[in-house]
């Protein structure tokens, strides 16, 4: 179980804008967090923060009590797991891709029976089984948004960073994905990056991020007049 504390986070990537101006927030165990905002808030920004990309002027973030800074690249990799709009896909069928890909893969800790035996946990819980088979090359862009779903969670990582994960989709794709995610994410500490706010209702924090700073924070029924 791993707690996450950003605070009063401030990044300027060149000149004097700040993309975040004094961000913090607070990720426990089993806690799903969702950042909204539009474009240039910042959010992407944060994520970039946490996977220690980029370097913030000022503030900090603490995982279980210690400086993120201070932490090992390694570590941090396998902490967090991040799931872009851009999944990597090798033409082999989708088991095959789950089975044999991924961010550790030489890592001995992570043995094939148990890789096996979340995927078949992740099969059993989604109903996704006839279409494993299917070529990666030539599924649709909402399974490949599934399979890296499926893929990060196979690695069991303590983070989910989720950066727009249903952006690439159409409506009905993007809706089915959100909640697929929210479901199997249930009990994970998650932060997920959307611009949209339709389907937040189940996540336990919505952060509305304008211009670097947090403008409003609750759950979704709680807040007031998001664009
Ligand atoms: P979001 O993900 O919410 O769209 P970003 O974090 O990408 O927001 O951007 C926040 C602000 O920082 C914007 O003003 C953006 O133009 C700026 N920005 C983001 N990345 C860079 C970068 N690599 N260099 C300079 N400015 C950047
Ligand atoms: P997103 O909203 O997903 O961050 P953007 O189109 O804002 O997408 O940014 C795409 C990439 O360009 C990101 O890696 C971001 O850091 C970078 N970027 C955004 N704004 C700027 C900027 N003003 N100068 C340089 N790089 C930027």
């Amino acid at each position: 179980p791993l707690t996450i504390e950003i605070d009063d986070l401030v990044v300027r990537h060149a000149s004097d804008h700040k993309a975040l101006d004094g961000v913090s927030l607070r990720l426990t165990p089993g806690k799903r967090v969702a950042i909204v905002g539009p474009s240039g808030a910042g959010k992407s920004t944060l994520l970039a923060v946490l996977m220690r990309l980029v370097e913030p002027e000022s503030g900090s973030v603490k995982v279980n009590g210690v400086d993120l800074t201070d932490l090992a690249g390694d570590d941090v990799r396998t902490l967090m797991t991040g799931l872009t709009q851009d999944p990597y896909i090798f033409r082999a069928s989708l088991r095959d891709n789950l089975r044999l890909a991924g961010p550790d893969v030489g890592d001995e800790r992570l043995t094939r029976a148990v890789r096996d035996a979340r995927l078949d946990t992740w099969v059993e819980r989604t109903g996704w089984d006839a279409e494993l088979g299917e070529d990666g090359k030539t599924v649709s862009g909402g399974q490949l948004q599934r399979l890296a779903l499926a893929r990060a969670l196979l690695y069991d990582p303590p983070v989910l960073l989720l950066d727009e994960p249903a952006e690439a989709l159409d409506e009905e794709t993007a809706d089915r994905l959100m909640n697929d995610l929210l479901d199997v994410t249930r009990d994970r500490t998650t932060l997920l990056v959307t611009h949209r706010l339709k389907g937040l209702e189940p996540v336990d924090e919505v952060v509305v991020l304008e211009e670097g700073r947090v403008v409003q924070r609750g759950r979704h029924d709680e807040l007031v007049a998001v664009p």
